[in-house]
């Protein structure tokens, strides 16, 4: 086993790192330092946010929102929102919600939403349509049952801003806190042929017809014509989320779930039971490894917080399986049968990879002739 003098991962966590062979970095380490060098020092990323905050601005005189902010209720996103008031940003806030979001984020964003006297717009998915989804993907055995509900959120988010005219995209993905995560643990979120053809196989017969989505067209579309525009507002602003959550606590009474993205119950029984026990992929190890880069976590801090289980006890565990596979309707003999099948990757089903290799050839030739 090789392991990153650095972060926490190693070979035997991740099949596909690498070590530089100088530093003796992982690529993982080495990748987000790159990142951090491209968005510049502190007096160049202040200068570009508050050129960016003018310009939003003055795009958004005389129209009712300047952007559009996407609100999961959790420390992220929640932090971005009281930034957008104190910048005196006018942001419409979206909230999707899947069907599986804890009554205390649904709380937490409704008061977030009032205390800054900031409109929200809930979309709430077609959940029959939604669990069949899941249900088809727990079945294939793919190991990426977040690409649904991200790939809704993209598609929702793309909508309403062309709907409202909305140019601006605010995020709130930050290089500090989410930059390090394993491609093999993880799969294209925007891939609509993917999603659509583990449907066709694995799920019902009724064909799909809410399910908010992006098409391989849909996408070429928004890049040329509509140009809106994501801004990752975190990377520029010196963000530390133990401040941050210390700022949302007292100033807007936000109240902590007590894990990374446990504001979704899916979500946590998926990174604390699905992932580890049928992929023996523990997501811990890349966010931690994230936070010791950016300087928030000692490495020695971050094997201390791996040795907590992932689930207070086998009561928690039980109890939330038993919520989970009542709303999925699945039953626990056709759930366990499943977690002991081998896993199924992505790319054993259609993708939009040949669509995309044909694209880029295309604009390469059109480029190369009007040179
Ligand atoms: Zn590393």
């Amino acid at each position: 086993m090789k392991a990153c003098p650095r972060c926490i991962l190693n070979s035997e966590i991740v099949k596909h790192i690498e070590f530089d062979e100088k530093s003796g970095l992982c690529n993982f380490c080495i990748n987000y330092d790159n990142l951090v060098e491209k968005i510049g020092d502190e007096k160049q990323r202040s200068k570009w946010i508050a050129d960016k905050i003018a310009e939003i601005k003055h795009y958004g005189k005389g129209k009712k929102f300047d952007c559009i902010l996407g609100v999961s209720g959790g420390v992220d996103s929640t932090y971005l929102a009281y930034w957008c008031k104190k910048n005196e940003l006018r942001p419409l806030i979206v909230h999707f919600d899947n069907g599986w979001n804890s009554e205390l984020a649904v709380q937490n964003i409704q008061n977030i939403c009032s205390k800054l006297d900031f409109d929200l717009q809930t979309i709430v998915i077609n959940w029959d349509e939604f669990k069949e989804l899941q249900l088809a993907y727990l079945r294939s055995g793919v190991i990426d049952m977040e690409v649904l509900t991200d790939h809704a959120i993209a598609a929702t988010i793309t909508q309403i801003a062309s709907k409202h005219k909305i140019k601006y995209l605010l995020s709130g993905f930050n290089i500090a806190t989410e930059a390090i995560m394993p491609s093999e643990w993880v799969y294209d979120k925007l891939d609509w042929e993917n999603i659509k053809d583990i449907y066709d196989k694995y799920g019902n017969d009724k064909p799909l017809k809410t399910f908010p989505h992006l098409t391989f067209k849909n996408k070429i579309l928004n890049y040329w014509f509509f140009k809106t525009e994501l801004i990752q507002v975190l990377n520029y602003i010196n963000y530390n989320k133990a401040d941050a959550k210390k700022i949302i606590t007292s100033e807007l009474n936000w109240r902590d779930y007590g894990g990374k993205h446990y504001e979704s119950i899916f979500t946590k029984f998926y990174q604390a039971y699905i992932l580890p026990q049928k992929f023996k992929v523990d997501k811990r190890y890349a966010h931690l490894s994230n936070l010791i880069c950016s300087k928030q976590i000692t490495k020695e801090e971050a094997v201390k917080e791996l040795e907590l289980p992932l689930y207070n006890s086998q009561n928690d565990l039980q109890s939330e399986k038993r919520y989970v596979l009542k709303k999925l309707t699945m039953t626990e003999e056709e759930f366990d049968a499943i977690m002991k099948r081998s896993p199924q990757s992505h790319h054993n089903f259609k993708t939009e990879k040949e669509k995309w290799n044909r694209y880029f050839k295309i604009i390469k030739l059109l480029k190369f002739n009007f040179k």
